[in-house]
């Protein structure tokens, strides 16, 4: 029987870890087959506080790591595979391994999604990326190529004006899915063309992104398209297929929380990207690990309390 079960090992689940493991709760945390979360796909982290030469991903999530497991986090890299949170205490099953717990938070994040076309994983972080703010800096004076038509491919389009020399817009038809202040805003820009109707069949490049096989859907025609950098924004998917029936979602998948802390079921804490369809930052995830595990802490006296005045009655009784 486990005090706190943490599922999810990104800036969010081992900032619970911490804060659960200094609180003495000896948190078991299911990191993942692929444990880190999104940071392990980045380079140089440059905005994450604390560092100010920059720190890479995935050294910034075995940093993460290493903290919790000072404090007693014991982390399991393995996945959670279903969940039962209709009955107390909580159960969790990594493969044919069941777990009880007094308390889940749920912090397994949101995966971006890929283009899944030739070239594209050899290229990750060698010009191929799904985050702007992460890796735009990396291409001052480029030629930067951005793909997807909703409010996240604009906004990453008129963020990556900063850097580079000029932006493209591909997508896949001939209206933009953005809302409009959005669409205006890089329509307008000076550093921001499009080609329209469009979308990438191939990534091209040895050690570095060089170009984009393109094809026209209209006319089926292919071009070679050079860029220095593909930034792909065609939405995140919330990882919650676990979830469902056992937490409410919303209709696009993201676990809905009043406060960003609290689910439906008291006693299942949510932090991080899972949850947050706004910030999706390193950094904001963290202080919602660390805000579910204070209130999961706080969840626990108060359980202890209803269980100790529930033994204190039985004694009396008898
Ligand atoms: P989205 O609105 O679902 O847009 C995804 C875009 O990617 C669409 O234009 C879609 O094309 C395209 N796309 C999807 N799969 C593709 C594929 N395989 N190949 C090429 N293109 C593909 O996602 P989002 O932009 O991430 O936004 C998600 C939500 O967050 C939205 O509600 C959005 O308004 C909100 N958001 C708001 C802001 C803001 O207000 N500042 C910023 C970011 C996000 P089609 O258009 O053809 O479907």
């Amino acid at each position: 029987m486990e005090r706190v079960i943490i599922i999810g090992s990104g800036p969010a689940g081992l900032t619970a870890a911490i804060y659960a493991a200094r609180a003495a709760l000896e948190p078991v945390v299911f990191a993942g087959y692929q444990y880190g979360g999104q940071l392990m796909y980045t380079t140089e982290v440059e905005n994450y506080p604390g560092f100010p030469g920059g720190v890479l991903g995935p050294e910034l999530m075995e940093s993460f790591r290493t903290q919790a497991e000072r404090f007693g986090a014991k982390i399991h890299n393995e996945d959670v595979t279903a969940v039962d949170f209709s009955k107390r205490p909580f159960t969790v099953w990594a493969g044919d391994a069941r777990y009880e717990s007094d308390t889940v938070i749920v912090a397994t994040g949101a995966s971006a999604r890929w283009l899944d076309v030739p070239g594209e994983a050899n290229l990750r972080g060698r010009g191929v990326s799904t985050c702007a703010t992460c890796d735009g800096a990396f291409f001052k004076e480029k030629h930067i190529v951005v793909v997807g038509g909703g409010d996240s491919a604009m906004e990453e389009a008129l963020f990556l004006t900063r850097f580079g020399s000029r932006v493209t817009v591909i997508h896949r038809r001939d209206t933009l899915r953005a809302s409009k202040i959005m669409a205006d805003r890089a329509l307008a820009h000076h550093k921001i063309d499009f080609v329209w109707n469009s979308h990438v069949v191939a990534c091209v490049g040895d050690n570095a992104l060089s170009a984009l096989e393109l094809e026209n859907l209209v006319t089926g025609e292919r071009t070679t398209f050079p860029a220095d950098a593909l930034f792909i924004a065609i939405g995140h998917d919330p990882n919650t297929a676990i979830f469902a029936g056992q937490l409410d979602l919303d209709p696009t998948g993201y676990i809905v929380s009043t406060d960003g802390v609290h689910t439906n079921v008291p006693g299942v804490f949510v932090g991080g990207d899972v949850y947050d369809i706004r910030y999706k930052q390193a950094i904001t995830a963290a202080g919602m690990g660390c805000k579910a595990s204070l209130e999961a802490e706080k969840y626990l006296e108060e359980l202890d309390a209803e269980r100790e005045a529930g033994g204190a009655l039985a004694t009396a009784a008898s």
